[in-house]
């Protein structure tokens, strides 16, 4: 039998809601996104990934799809198919989302979380091809990751290894959404520097990257602590996972250049010296790392 060509990967957030019917290379065909309608109930969230899958597979016949890959922030146990507690969507809590959705289309259906789908994605088709050890971290509303460790994506117990933003960083630190004090993620995520922006009179983190590139000091104070503490969390990935290579996604890295220098300093200054000449890159798939890596994972197990 002739293997079907196409897969869907769909990217749920908690604000925007992404699908793309893709080719067993990691090429896009189609792309449509909406806005989550995260607090109407997981009903209306399914109808939406229904609604958007189907719109991606049109132009193919059904049976030309081998599966759909539904990736979604996390905690997520993968294996049992279930959306165990999702801050971001109303009811998203001891959820069977994946064999709710495989009610809904003709296609058997995959879950996974969505910073390990971006991983994967990372891995196969973009910034890391060809690696065997990599981490990917994504710094954006939260911190999430994944790592390939000696070619093999790691998943640890019910899929869940990898939640890199809930280090604790600083015990003290500012409350993390969590419910934890001073987590990676309270300190150097994009809705951290996003705060940070507002003391200074700026709207949001972008704000910031375009009022540092014009040499505002204000901003540039902020960038700088925004990559030390960045820079403090990498160098615990780097001296645990030994990659040879960290990539970096999400909202946050749109400012990678200007991070970039002080999440150096930070490597120079507290990574072992074997340590330190491991890169650091920007990801190359942006937007679209979740929703391939997960269609591309569907691909793989067939
Ligand atoms: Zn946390």
């Amino acid at each position: 039998m002739i293997k079907a060509p196409f897969a869907i990967g769909v990217d749920l957030g908690g604000t925007r809601l992404r699908a793309a019917l893709i080719t067993a290379d990691g090429s896009i065909v189609k792309r449509a996104e909406t806005a989550t309608l995260a607090s109407s109930g997981p009903e209306t969230v399914l109808q939406q990934i229904e609604a958007l899958a189907k719109e991606v597979a049109q132009s193919v016949e059904p049976q030309q799809i081998c599966g759909l890959g539904l990736c979604a922030p996390g905690p997520l146990d993968t294996k049992a198919g279930l959306a165990l507690s999702t801050p971001t969507i109303t009811g998203f809590t001891d959820f069977p989302i994946q064999a709710f959705l495989a009610q809904r289309v003709p296609w058997p259906v995959l879950l996974e979380n969505d910073a390990i789908a971006a991983t994967y994605g990372e891995w196969k088709f973009g910034a890391g091809q060809t690696l065997e050890n990599l981490v990917y971290v994504t710094a954006s509303t939260g911190i999430g990751g994944g790592a390939v460790v000696d070619g093999n994506l790691l998943h640890g117990r019910k899929g869940m290894a990898a939640h890199f933003g809930h280090m604790t960083i600083a015990p003290d630190g500012p409350l993390c959404a969590c419910g934890n004090k001073g987590c990676w993620e309270a300190l150097a995520s994009g809705s951290a520097l996003d705060k940070m922006a507002r003391t200074i009179g700026l709207s949001d983190a972008r704000a910031v990257f375009a009022a540092a590139t014009n040499d505002n000091k204000e901003a540039r104070l902020l960038v700088d602590e925004t990559a030390q503490w960045l820079g403090i969390g990498l160098v615990n990935l780097m001296h645990l996972y030994s990659p040879d290579c960290i990539i970096l996604g999400g909202g946050l890295s749109n400012g990678f250049d200007l991070l970039s220098i002080g999440i150096s300093h930070r490597v120079k200054s507290a990574a072992m010296p074997p340590f330190q000449n491991i890169p650091i890159v920007k990801a190359a798939l942006a937007d679209n790392s979740g929703l391939v890596g997960a269609g591309a994972m569907v691909f793989d197990q067939n």
